[in-house]
Protein backbone atom coordinates (compact mmCIF):
# COMPACT_ATOMS: atom_id res chain seq x y z
CA UNK A 1 0.00 0.00 0.00
CA UNK A 2 1.11 3.24 -0.80
CA UNK A 3 1.04 6.63 1.24
CA UNK A 4 0.94 4.47 4.59
CA UNK A 5 1.51 7.35 6.89
CA UNK A 6 -2.07 9.08 5.65
CA UNK A 7 -3.88 7.16 8.47
CA UNK A 8 -3.93 10.15 10.94
CA UNK A 9 -4.62 7.26 13.48
CA UNK A 10 -0.83 7.07 13.84
CA UNK A 11 1.26 8.73 16.17
CA UNK A 12 3.64 11.54 14.31
CA UNK A 13 6.68 9.31 14.28
CA UNK A 14 5.03 6.59 12.50
CA UNK A 15 3.71 9.25 10.04
CA UNK A 16 6.53 11.31 8.98
CA UNK A 17 8.10 7.83 8.18
CA UNK A 18 5.89 6.88 5.30
CA UNK A 19 3.94 10.26 4.38
CA UNK A 20 4.25 10.89 0.57
CA UNK A 21 6.33 7.86 -0.76
CA UNK A 22 5.09 5.64 -2.72
CA UNK A 23 7.90 3.20 -3.37
CA UNK A 24 6.11 1.12 -6.35
CA UNK A 25 5.54 4.04 -8.42
CA UNK A 26 9.78 4.20 -8.89
CA UNK A 27 11.16 0.78 -9.36
CA UNK A 28 11.12 0.06 -5.35
CA UNK A 29 12.88 3.03 -4.77
CA UNK A 30 12.09 4.00 -1.24
CA UNK A 31 11.92 7.69 -2.32
CA UNK A 32 11.02 9.45 -5.24
CA UNK A 33 13.93 10.09 -7.66
CA UNK A 34 14.79 14.52 -7.90
CA UNK A 35 13.34 14.96 -10.97
CA UNK A 36 14.84 18.50 -12.82
CA UNK A 37 12.67 19.16 -15.90
CA UNK A 38 10.27 22.06 -17.35
CA UNK A 39 8.96 20.52 -20.18
CA UNK A 40 6.38 17.68 -19.86
CA UNK A 41 6.04 15.56 -23.30
CA UNK A 42 2.65 14.02 -23.60
CA UNK A 43 1.91 10.99 -26.10
CA UNK A 44 -0.72 12.28 -28.49
CA UNK A 45 -2.49 15.35 -29.58
CA UNK A 46 -6.08 14.31 -27.67
CA UNK A 47 -3.93 13.82 -24.15
CA UNK A 48 -1.67 17.37 -25.13
CA UNK A 49 -5.38 19.59 -25.55
CA UNK A 50 -7.00 17.25 -22.69
CA UNK A 51 -4.57 17.74 -19.99
CA UNK A 52 -4.80 13.86 -19.49
CA UNK A 53 -0.81 13.81 -17.82
CA UNK A 54 -0.26 14.11 -14.05
CA UNK A 55 1.64 16.63 -14.81
CA UNK A 56 1.51 19.43 -17.23
CA UNK A 57 4.60 21.75 -16.81
CA UNK A 58 7.72 21.62 -15.00
CA UNK A 59 7.13 24.61 -12.20
CA UNK A 60 3.46 23.61 -11.60
CA UNK A 61 5.02 20.39 -9.73
CA UNK A 62 6.46 17.17 -10.52
CA UNK A 63 7.02 13.81 -8.39
CA UNK A 64 9.54 15.29 -6.09
CA UNK A 65 7.48 18.47 -5.46
CA UNK A 66 4.53 16.28 -5.12
CA UNK A 67 5.60 13.82 -2.49
CA UNK A 68 6.52 16.57 -0.01
CA UNK A 69 3.48 18.61 -0.49
CA UNK A 70 1.24 15.38 -0.48
CA UNK A 71 3.12 14.51 3.18
CA UNK A 72 2.88 17.86 4.34
CA UNK A 73 -1.10 18.00 3.30
CA UNK A 74 -1.85 14.88 5.28
CA UNK A 75 0.22 16.04 8.66
CA UNK A 76 -1.76 19.24 8.34
CA UNK A 77 -4.94 17.97 7.66
CA UNK A 78 -5.77 20.66 4.97
CA UNK A 79 -7.29 20.30 1.83
CA UNK A 80 -3.61 20.94 -0.36
CA UNK A 81 -0.58 22.14 -0.10
CA UNK A 82 2.03 24.92 -2.00
CA UNK A 83 5.81 24.77 -1.95
CA UNK A 84 8.14 28.62 -1.60
CA UNK A 85 11.41 29.03 -2.18
CA UNK A 86 11.92 30.52 1.39
CA UNK A 87 9.62 30.87 4.63
CA UNK A 88 9.23 34.50 4.20
CA UNK A 89 8.18 33.51 0.66
CA UNK A 90 5.12 31.40 1.98
CA UNK A 91 4.29 34.55 4.31
CA UNK A 92 4.35 36.81 1.70
CA UNK A 93 2.29 34.49 -1.17
CA UNK A 94 -0.42 33.20 1.79
CA UNK A 95 -0.88 37.16 2.24
CA UNK A 96 -0.99 38.10 -1.29
CA UNK A 97 -4.06 35.40 -1.76
CA UNK A 98 -6.16 36.85 0.70
CA UNK A 99 -5.85 40.24 1.00
CA UNK A 100 -6.15 43.24 -2.11
CA UNK A 101 -6.42 46.71 -2.76
CA UNK A 102 -8.85 48.42 -0.15
CA UNK A 103 -8.61 45.53 2.71
CA UNK A 104 -7.67 45.94 5.96
CA UNK A 105 -5.14 43.46 7.51
CA UNK A 106 -5.39 42.52 11.28
CA UNK A 107 -1.50 41.79 11.93
CA UNK A 108 0.01 40.23 15.54
CA UNK A 109 2.60 43.05 16.77
CA UNK A 110 4.66 39.95 18.07
CA UNK A 111 5.04 38.69 13.83
CA UNK A 112 8.42 38.14 12.48
CA UNK A 113 10.01 41.24 11.57
CA UNK A 114 10.29 40.55 8.14
CA UNK A 115 6.34 39.86 7.76
CA UNK A 116 5.76 42.91 9.35
CA UNK A 117 8.24 44.74 6.66
CA UNK A 118 5.43 42.73 3.78
CA UNK A 119 2.70 44.68 5.25
CA UNK A 120 4.60 48.17 6.01
CA UNK A 121 5.92 47.93 2.50
CA UNK A 122 4.63 45.87 -0.24
CA UNK A 123 0.95 45.45 0.84
CA UNK A 124 1.09 49.10 2.01
CA UNK A 125 2.12 50.17 -1.89
CA UNK A 126 -0.71 47.42 -3.01
CA UNK A 127 -3.31 49.35 -1.13
CA UNK A 128 -3.61 47.39 1.87
CA UNK A 129 -3.70 48.70 5.32
CA UNK A 130 -2.45 46.66 8.29
CA UNK A 131 -2.92 47.26 12.08
CA UNK A 132 -0.99 45.96 14.43
CA UNK A 133 -2.66 43.74 17.45
CA UNK A 134 -1.68 42.73 21.05
CA UNK A 135 -0.86 39.17 20.97
CA UNK A 136 -2.43 38.48 24.20
CA UNK A 137 -6.16 40.50 22.43
CA UNK A 138 -8.18 36.95 22.10
CA UNK A 139 -11.72 37.45 21.32
CA UNK A 140 -10.89 41.28 21.84
CA UNK A 141 -10.13 41.15 18.40
CA UNK A 142 -13.61 41.67 17.86
CA UNK A 143 -13.56 45.37 18.34
CA UNK A 144 -10.50 46.02 15.55
CA UNK A 145 -12.49 44.07 13.46
CA UNK A 146 -13.36 46.92 10.27
CA UNK A 147 -16.12 46.51 7.47
CA UNK A 148 -13.09 45.78 5.11
CA UNK A 149 -11.33 43.40 7.12
CA UNK A 150 -10.45 40.89 4.99
CA UNK A 151 -7.32 38.50 7.36
CA UNK A 152 -6.47 37.78 10.89
CA UNK A 153 -2.86 36.96 10.39
CA UNK A 154 -1.40 35.00 13.88
CA UNK A 155 2.29 34.03 14.75
CA UNK A 156 2.23 32.18 18.60
CA UNK A 157 3.99 31.79 20.31
CA UNK A 158 5.44 35.28 19.60
CA UNK A 159 8.49 35.76 17.20
CA UNK A 160 11.43 36.30 19.82
CA UNK A 161 8.87 37.29 23.12
CA UNK A 162 7.50 33.68 22.81
CA UNK A 163 3.71 35.36 24.32
CA UNK A 164 1.01 32.81 23.18
CA UNK A 165 -2.59 34.03 21.33
CA UNK A 166 -5.69 32.16 22.04
CA UNK A 167 -5.56 30.58 18.31
CA UNK A 168 -9.63 29.52 19.45
CA UNK A 169 -11.15 32.19 20.56
CA UNK A 170 -9.72 34.40 17.14
CA UNK A 171 -10.70 31.76 14.86
CA UNK A 172 -13.78 31.96 16.23
CA UNK A 173 -14.47 35.79 16.05
CA UNK A 174 -13.48 35.77 12.32
CA UNK A 175 -15.47 32.71 11.26
CA UNK A 176 -18.46 34.58 11.92
CA UNK A 177 -17.38 37.27 10.31
CA UNK A 178 -15.78 35.23 6.72
CA UNK A 179 -12.20 36.80 7.75
CA UNK A 180 -9.65 34.52 6.55
CA UNK A 181 -6.80 33.78 9.57
CA UNK A 182 -3.26 32.91 9.10
CA UNK A 183 -0.98 31.54 10.79
CA UNK A 184 3.09 31.41 10.84
CA UNK A 185 3.45 27.96 12.43
CA UNK A 186 7.00 27.66 12.31
CA UNK A 187 7.90 27.33 16.01
CA UNK A 188 5.37 24.06 16.67
CA UNK A 189 5.52 22.38 13.25
CA UNK A 190 2.33 20.24 12.62
CA UNK A 191 3.40 18.10 15.25
CA UNK A 192 3.49 20.62 18.04
CA UNK A 193 0.12 22.35 17.14
CA UNK A 194 -2.64 21.56 14.17
CA UNK A 195 -4.05 24.83 12.60
CA UNK A 196 -6.33 23.82 10.64
CA UNK A 197 -8.05 22.19 13.83
CA UNK A 198 -8.51 25.21 15.56
CA UNK A 199 -10.04 27.21 12.59
CA UNK A 200 -7.01 28.38 11.04
CA UNK A 201 -7.38 28.90 7.71
CA UNK A 202 -3.85 28.97 6.45
CA UNK A 203 -1.07 27.33 8.20
CA UNK A 204 2.42 28.61 7.24
CA UNK A 205 6.01 26.92 7.69
CA UNK A 206 9.17 28.16 7.23
CA UNK A 207 10.35 24.60 6.27
CA UNK A 208 13.96 26.30 6.24
CA UNK A 209 13.52 26.10 10.18
CA UNK A 210 12.66 21.92 11.69
CA UNK A 211 10.93 20.43 8.78
CA UNK A 212 14.85 21.25 6.72
CA UNK A 213 16.77 20.69 9.94
CA UNK A 214 20.47 21.26 8.97
CA UNK A 215 20.56 24.86 8.54
CA UNK A 216 21.45 23.66 4.41
CA UNK A 217 17.43 24.93 3.13
CA UNK A 218 15.16 27.64 2.63
CA UNK A 219 11.63 26.71 1.82
CA UNK A 220 8.44 27.16 3.36
CA UNK A 221 5.20 25.61 2.92
CA UNK A 222 1.64 27.26 3.33
CA UNK A 223 -1.19 24.52 3.88
CA UNK A 224 -4.49 25.53 3.52
CA UNK A 225 -8.59 24.99 3.83
CA UNK A 226 -11.37 25.75 1.73
CA UNK A 227 -11.81 28.96 -0.17
CA UNK A 228 -8.55 30.20 0.98
CA UNK A 229 -6.89 26.93 -0.56
CA UNK A 230 -8.39 27.76 -3.97
CA UNK A 231 -6.91 31.15 -3.78
CA UNK A 232 -3.94 30.47 -2.15
CA UNK A 233 -3.39 27.78 -5.23
CA UNK A 234 -4.32 30.47 -7.64
CA UNK A 235 -1.87 33.16 -6.34
CA UNK A 236 0.91 31.33 -6.17
CA UNK A 237 0.33 29.56 -9.58
CA UNK A 238 -0.01 33.39 -11.19
CA UNK A 239 3.37 34.54 -9.48
CA UNK A 240 5.12 31.82 -10.72
CA UNK A 241 6.58 30.33 -7.15
CA UNK A 242 8.03 27.01 -7.83
CA UNK A 243 10.84 25.15 -5.47
CA UNK A 244 14.16 23.04 -7.30
CA UNK A 245 13.80 19.28 -6.75
CA UNK A 246 16.70 19.24 -4.98
CA UNK A 247 15.27 21.71 -1.87
CA UNK A 248 12.16 19.72 -2.42
CA UNK A 249 14.34 16.42 -1.70
CA UNK A 250 16.02 18.06 1.32
CA UNK A 251 12.55 18.97 3.08
CA UNK A 252 11.67 15.39 2.34
CA UNK A 253 14.64 14.18 3.75
CA UNK A 254 14.19 16.46 7.22
CA UNK A 255 10.55 14.95 7.38
CA UNK A 256 11.55 11.73 8.11
CA UNK A 257 13.39 12.26 11.54
CA UNK A 258 11.16 15.22 12.33
CA UNK A 259 9.87 14.05 15.51
CA UNK A 260 13.13 12.51 16.80
CA UNK A 261 14.63 15.72 15.84
CA UNK A 262 11.93 17.79 18.02
CA UNK A 263 11.77 15.37 20.72
CA UNK A 264 15.35 15.85 21.79
CA UNK A 265 14.87 19.49 21.04
CA UNK A 266 12.23 19.47 23.30
CA UNK A 267 13.73 17.97 26.39
CA UNK A 268 16.57 19.44 25.75
CA UNK A 269 15.45 23.07 25.56
CA UNK A 270 12.99 22.42 29.23
CA UNK A 271 16.39 21.07 30.64
CA UNK A 272 18.23 23.95 29.53
CA UNK A 273 15.42 26.58 30.00
CA UNK A 274 14.89 25.27 33.67
CA UNK A 275 18.50 25.41 34.50
CA UNK A 276 18.45 28.84 33.56
CA UNK A 277 15.41 30.05 35.61
CA UNK A 278 17.66 29.16 38.66
CA UNK A 279 20.65 31.55 37.23
CA UNK A 280 21.52 34.29 39.89
CA UNK A 281 22.02 36.60 36.53
CA UNK A 282 19.05 35.58 34.94
CA UNK A 283 15.65 37.50 35.69
CA UNK A 284 13.38 35.80 33.57
CA UNK A 285 12.87 33.04 30.82
CA UNK A 286 10.37 33.13 27.83
CA UNK A 287 9.15 29.39 27.01
CA UNK A 288 5.20 28.29 27.21
CA UNK A 289 6.37 25.34 28.05
CA UNK A 290 7.38 26.30 31.65
CA UNK A 291 4.67 26.49 34.23
CA UNK A 292 5.87 29.19 35.85
CA UNK A 293 5.11 31.22 31.81
CA UNK A 294 2.16 33.47 31.31
CA UNK A 295 1.19 31.61 28.34
CA UNK A 296 1.83 28.12 29.30
CA UNK A 297 -1.83 27.64 30.58
CA UNK A 298 -2.70 27.97 26.84
CA UNK A 299 0.14 26.66 25.42
CA UNK A 300 -0.72 22.95 27.24
CA UNK A 301 -4.53 23.81 26.32
CA UNK A 302 -3.78 23.83 22.39
CA UNK A 303 -0.50 22.35 21.79
CA UNK A 304 1.23 19.03 21.96
CA UNK A 305 4.42 19.74 22.36
CA UNK A 306 7.39 22.67 22.78
CA UNK A 307 10.85 22.59 20.64
CA UNK A 308 14.42 24.32 20.98
CA UNK A 309 13.84 27.56 20.51
CA UNK A 310 13.14 30.73 23.51
CA UNK A 311 14.65 33.43 25.54
CA UNK A 312 15.57 34.81 28.22
CA UNK A 313 16.32 38.24 29.97
CA UNK A 314 19.08 39.05 32.08
CA UNK A 315 19.63 40.75 35.07
CA UNK A 316 20.49 44.26 34.05
CA UNK A 317 24.41 44.47 33.22
CA UNK A 318 26.43 47.13 30.90
CA UNK A 319 26.52 46.65 27.39
CA UNK A 320 30.61 45.26 27.61
CA UNK A 321 29.47 42.36 29.66
CA UNK A 322 26.56 41.81 27.56
CA UNK A 323 29.17 41.33 24.66
CA UNK A 324 30.93 39.29 26.78
CA UNK A 325 28.70 36.80 27.40
CA UNK A 326 28.04 36.24 23.34
CA UNK A 327 31.84 36.45 22.66
CA UNK A 328 32.59 33.57 25.41
CA UNK A 329 30.04 30.54 24.47
CA UNK A 330 31.95 27.63 22.75
CA UNK A 331 29.30 25.64 21.29
CA UNK A 332 26.21 28.17 20.37
CA UNK A 333 26.55 29.64 17.14
CA UNK A 334 25.44 33.46 16.63
CA UNK A 335 23.40 33.89 13.76
CA UNK A 336 20.17 34.34 12.62
CA UNK A 337 17.88 31.38 11.17
CA UNK A 338 17.49 27.95 14.38
CA UNK A 339 15.56 24.74 13.88
CA UNK A 340 18.57 23.06 12.49
CA UNK A 341 20.74 20.46 14.74
CA UNK A 342 22.97 23.05 16.61
CA UNK A 343 23.00 25.66 19.47
CA UNK A 344 22.16 29.25 18.37
CA UNK A 345 22.01 32.11 20.29
CA UNK A 346 21.15 36.38 19.25
CA UNK A 347 20.63 39.36 21.10
CA UNK A 348 17.31 41.15 20.62
CA UNK A 349 15.64 44.12 21.08
CA UNK A 350 11.67 44.17 20.42
CA UNK A 351 11.56 47.69 21.35
CA UNK A 352 13.44 48.48 17.86
CA UNK A 353 10.25 47.61 15.51
CA UNK A 354 7.17 47.05 18.09
CA UNK A 355 4.14 49.71 17.71
CA UNK A 356 1.01 47.65 19.41
CA UNK A 357 2.53 46.48 22.53
CA UNK A 358 4.84 47.96 24.87
CA UNK A 359 8.24 46.27 25.31
CA UNK A 360 9.51 47.23 28.89
CA UNK A 361 12.08 44.73 30.02
CA UNK A 362 14.51 45.03 32.80
CA UNK A 363 17.70 43.61 31.02
CA UNK A 364 19.20 42.79 28.14
CA UNK A 365 17.29 40.08 25.82
CA UNK A 366 18.63 37.00 24.36
CA UNK A 367 17.08 34.46 22.33
CA UNK A 368 18.63 30.49 22.32
CA UNK A 369 18.27 27.80 20.07
CA UNK A 370 18.96 24.49 21.79
CA UNK A 371 20.26 21.91 19.30
CA UNK A 372 21.20 18.01 19.37
CA UNK A 373 24.14 18.16 21.58
CA UNK A 374 23.77 16.74 24.92
CA UNK A 375 22.05 19.31 27.34
CA UNK A 376 24.58 18.71 29.97
CA UNK A 377 27.24 20.71 27.72
CA UNK A 378 25.25 22.72 26.68
CA UNK A 379 24.41 24.41 30.11
CA UNK A 380 28.03 23.85 30.85
CA UNK A 381 29.01 26.20 28.15
CA UNK A 382 26.17 28.94 29.20
CA UNK A 383 27.41 28.48 32.77
CA UNK A 384 31.06 29.80 31.77
CA UNK A 385 29.73 32.29 28.99
CA UNK A 386 27.71 33.39 32.19
CA UNK A 387 30.30 33.61 34.67
CA UNK A 388 32.49 35.30 32.27
CA UNK A 389 29.64 38.21 31.56
CA UNK A 390 29.26 38.18 35.25
CA UNK A 391 33.31 38.71 36.16
CA UNK A 392 33.11 41.35 32.98
CA UNK A 393 30.31 43.43 34.80
CA UNK A 394 32.15 43.51 38.10
CA UNK A 395 35.43 44.70 36.18
CA UNK A 396 33.22 47.28 34.79
CA UNK A 397 31.51 48.73 38.16
C1 LIG B 1 12.85 32.01 9.67
C2 LIG B 1 11.43 32.33 9.74
C3 LIG B 1 10.71 32.70 8.61
C4 LIG B 1 11.37 32.90 7.27
O1 LIG B 1 12.01 31.78 6.74
P1 LIG B 1 13.12 32.01 5.61
O2 LIG B 1 13.31 30.72 4.96
O3 LIG B 1 14.34 32.52 6.34
O4 LIG B 1 12.59 33.05 4.68
C5 LIG B 1 9.37 32.95 8.74
N1 LIG B 1 8.75 32.85 9.93
C6 LIG B 1 9.40 32.50 11.03
C7 LIG B 1 8.66 32.39 12.32
C8 LIG B 1 10.77 32.23 10.98
O5 LIG B 1 11.42 31.89 12.10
Amino acid sequence: MSHSGDDDALAPATRVAHLGLDPQRFDGFVNPPVVRGSTVLSPTYKDLVNHTGRYSYGRRGNPTTEALQNAITALEGGDGTVLTPSGLSACSVALLSVVGAGDHLLMVDTVYRPTRNVCDKLLKRMGVETTYYDPLIGAGIADLIRPNTRAIFLEAPGSQSFEMQDVPAITAVARERGIFTLIDNTWATPLFFKPHSFGVDISIQAGTKYLGGHADLNLGTISAVGKAWTQVLATHGDMGICVSPDDAALGSRGLRTLAVRLERHQTSALEVARWLTASPYVSRVLHPGLESDPGHAIWKRDFTGATGLFSLILKPVPEAAYATFFDSLKLFGMGYSWGGFECLAIPFDCAEYRTATEWKVEGPAVRLHIGLEEPADVIADLSQALEKMAARAAAAA
